[in-house]
This record gives structure tokens, sequence and C-alpha cells, in this order.
């Protein structure tokens, strides 16, 4: 049977990470992807189940009682984590697991699982380049703007950590980049 694996990809919020991950899953169909759960309110194109597990706090403190988590963080106010039945569904049937969660939790996810975790971590071209995708996207206020631009230098400080770099510039070359090193770890 093949071992399973798992790829992390992090970054700062903002930073295209999302839009990268789903592109790796578009060119890889039989990749899983890591639905996590949150106490975040829905995104209007978000679906239930395929990009987060919405639950209350208190359902989701339930879960961190019941060790459910792999890991979890409280990030802009709202809690977000790996449900370790995810993880558990790839490994046990030999599946690569894509995973877009944060810094600290990715450094956490290669704890759990150090022989079988990649993580890679997309940075931004510039700070000032970061704060205009993220105005662009449209999805946050003013506040949880400033929250999450708050949060860069710790971020950026982290992903010095991670096993590869790549800058997202080009959209692009970076998932050109993104998918290079995806398919070495995978046929490695
Ligand atoms: P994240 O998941 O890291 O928060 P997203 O994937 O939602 O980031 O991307 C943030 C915004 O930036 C989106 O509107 C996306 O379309 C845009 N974007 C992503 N990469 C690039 C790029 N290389 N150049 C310009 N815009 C980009
Ligand atoms: P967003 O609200 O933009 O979807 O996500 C905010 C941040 O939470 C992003 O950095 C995202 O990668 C991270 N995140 C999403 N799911 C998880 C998770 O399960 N664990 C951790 N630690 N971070 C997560």
């Amino acid at each position: 049977m093949n071992t399973g694996k798992l790829i992390v990809v992090s970054a700062p919020s903002g930073c295209g990470k999302t839009t990268i991950a789903q592109s790796i899953l578009k060119k890889h169909p039989s990749f899983l992807f890591s639905v996590s759960a949150t106490t975040r309110p829905k995104r209007s194109a978000e679906t239930e189940g395929k990009d987060y597990f919405f639950l209350s706090r208190g359902e989701f403190e339930g879960k961190i009682d019941q060790s459910e988590l792999v890991e979890w963080e409280e990030i802009y106010g709202n809690y977000y984590g790996t449900l370790r039945s995810e993880v558990d569904r790839a490994l046990a049937g030999g599946h690569v697991m894509l995973f877009d969660i944060d810094v600290k939790g990715a450094l956490s996810i290669r704890k759990a699982y150090p022989e079988v975790s990649l993580l890679i971590f997309i940075e931004p071209p510039s700070f000032e380049i970061l704060r205009d995708r993220l105005q662009g996207r449209k999805t946050e206020d003013e506040t949880m703007l400033a929250r999450r631009l708050d949060r860069v230098p710790m971020e950026l400080e982290y992903g010095r950590q991670f096993n590869h770099r790549v800058v997202n510039d080009n959209l692009e070359r970076a998932i050109e980049e993104v998918e290079s090193i995806v398919q070495s770890y995978v046929n490695s």
C-alpha cells in the first residue's frame, strides 16, 4: 500500500494560497483536501463541508475537549482547527492530502507527522502588494483587514522554518513552482 503524504500550504492572508492550493487540487484529482473546522462566519462563495465545517464556539470547544483536533489556533478572534478524522482518512487510505492552514498549524502538523509532511510557504512580493490583494478580494472590513495585516511579520518569521518558500508575484509562475515541488515530493 502507498504511504500517505501530507502537503501543507501556508501564507499570510491574501497571499494567494487558496488560489494556488485549488489549482494544485485541480491538477491532481486524487489528492484529498483537509477540510478544517472553524467558528468564522461563512463567506458567500463558500460551501459547508467543502471549504470548512462551520461550527459554533461551543461545538468547536467540544471537539477540543474530545481530542478531535490534531491542532487548532485562535486566529483573528475565531477558532480554526484540523480534524483528526481528516488526517486519518488520508493516511489510512495512502492518499496525498493538501492543507491550507496557518503557519503555526503547519508546524504542528509536521511535528505530529514528521515522516510524511512537507511544508510550502507562499510569500507576498511585498507588504504593499499583499494589502492591495486583500483589499481587492473585498471579503474583510477595515478592522479585519488590519488584524490580518498585523500578523504578517510573525508569519514571515515562521515561514523561514518551512521546507520550501515560493514568492507569489506572477500567479502562473508561482503555481508552476509549487507544482514542481509537489511532483518531486509525491514521486519521492
Ligand atoms: P489567501 O488564501 O492566501 O488568503 P487568496 O487565494 O484568496 O489568498 O488570494 C487573495 C486575492 O489575491 C484573491 O483575490 C486572488 O485572486 C488574488 N491573487 C492571488 N495571487 C495573485 C497574483 N499573483 N497576482 C494578483 N492577484 C493575485
Ligand atoms: P480564512 O478565514 O482566510 O479562511 O483563514 C484564516 C487563516 O486560518 C488562514 O491562514 C488559513 O490558512 C488558516 N486556517 C484555516 N484552517 C486552519 C486550521 O485548521 N488550522 C490552522 N491552524 N489554521 C487554519
